[in-house]
């Protein structure tokens, strides 16, 4: 059994993906070829905005927007540590400062009432600006942007949404993508539209802020590539998994709905022995993971056993928060800053997910698990 089936996904579009392929060795337009233009029209249309950036990797899509909002030295960005290190590395590789908020323990999203209180010791504190709320749609359930919309008016920062996960996900017919000033999403092969290495997508409606990104993506041009006006980076997404995400688009309205419904059957047969996943009314998640809960890390590493004894794949996201890594062991944050986060990483694990992950699998993975 596969965590992630992608092979089963490829086989369903084997031959157009191979056209595709074909056709960019054809014209030979490997960098910003015809597909990459094609490509961010379709998915801006998909998330209801004006304007896509399609660029190098999820982790370069958080990247730009800081730069393009001259983010640095001095300047407080507040996210979750219950994320991938990308989310608050980005923080720190521009010499602003990441400014920790703790999660929900239901959504596993950032808290918006700690959130604020957050923002208000920031500027009481006087020290930094706050600049920033990176929220994560984790594990494919948009952040609670309703009332992170409310504070970041309140106190005038922006937000960026780190949709590297969430794409594909809504709130009452709002896309995922579509939340904050604008959002980022990843390319990532297993990310639930991946491409076949690496790859992301900016959203924004803000025309002035899509033409800095646009900059960014290509060494702070000007006029020309020779002109340059600003620092950026190398960012630019290849025309070949362009046209593989195109192609994949085609499944991706369906496979939405075909992982809402092993989620939707995960939940009816996993029994009191685990908790599982809740979505509030009039959020939809993506599932780009099926995670539960284990009663502690000895229960989840016995299941976690069971589970591999049977064959079955199973991950840990994340194993320890943000805040305990030694890579930001300089914030002098300490072991029960974050207890949510704290006892997530010990209990949390995740289950096979995909669009075609089969009736009886998920009916074996749910009986080791209640056994
Ligand atoms: C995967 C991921 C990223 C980074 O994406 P890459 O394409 O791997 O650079 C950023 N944030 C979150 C929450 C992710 O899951």
């Amino acid at each position: 059994m596969q965590f992630i089936d992608l092979a089963k996904q490829q086989s369903l579009i084997k031959d157009a993906l191979d056209a595709r392929i074909q056709d960019v060795l054809a014209h030979g337009k490997y960098i910003m070829g015809p597909e990459v233009k094609e490509m961010e029209a379709q998915l801006a249309e998909y998330v209801g905005v004006k304007h896509c950036v399609s660029c190098s990797s999820g982790t370069d899509a958080l990247l730009m927007p800081l730069m393009a909002w001259d983010v640095g030295p001095g300047d407080a960005v507040f996210t979750t540590p219950f994320t991938f290190i990308a989310t608050a590395e980005v923080i720190q590789l521009l010499g602003a400062t990441p400014v920790f908020v703790d999660i929900d323990p239901k959504t596993y999203n950032i808290s918006p009432e700690l959130l604020e209180d957050a923002i208000k010791q920031v500027i009481e504190k006087g020290e930094l600006t706050p600049k920033v709320i990176i929220p994560v749609d984790l594990f494919g359930l948009p952040a609670d942007y309703a009332a992170i919309e409310l504070i970041s008016a309140k106190y005038g920062i922006k937000v960026l949404e780190d949709a590297a996960q969430g794409f594909g996900g809504q709130i009452d017919g709002r896309m995922a993508g579509s939340f904050g000033d604008a959002a980022s999403t990843s390319f990532f092969p297993a990310k639930p539209l991946g491409c076949y290495g690496d790859g992301g997508a900016i959203f924004t409606d803000d025309d002035e802020f899509y033409e800095k990104l646009v900059s960014v993506r290509v060494h702070g041009k000007g006029g020309d590539k020779y002109d340059n006006i600003r620092i950026g980076i190398n960012g630019r997404m290849d025309t070949l998994q362009a046209a593989i995400v195109l192609e994949k688009f085609t499944l991706f309205p369906n496979e939405v709905k075909l992982r809402n419904k092993v989620a939707d059957q995960y939940n009816a047969l996993l029994s009191d022995r685990v908790v599982v996943p809740e979505v509030s009314t009039g959020y939809t998640s993506v599932w780009a993971q099926y995670s539960i809960l284990a009663k502690d890390a000895d229960d989840r590493a016995s299941l976690q056993a069971k589970l591999k004894e049977a064959g079955i794949p199973s991950a840990v996201y994340y194993p320890k928060p943000l805040h305990q890594q030694t890579a930001f062991n300089h914030l002098d944050y300490k072991d029960g800053d974050f207890p949510v986060s704290e006892e997530m990483s010990q209990r949390i694990f995740s289950l096979p997910m995909h669009p075609y992950l089969e009736t009886a699998d998920i009916e074996k993975i749910c009986e080791v698990i209640n056994s």
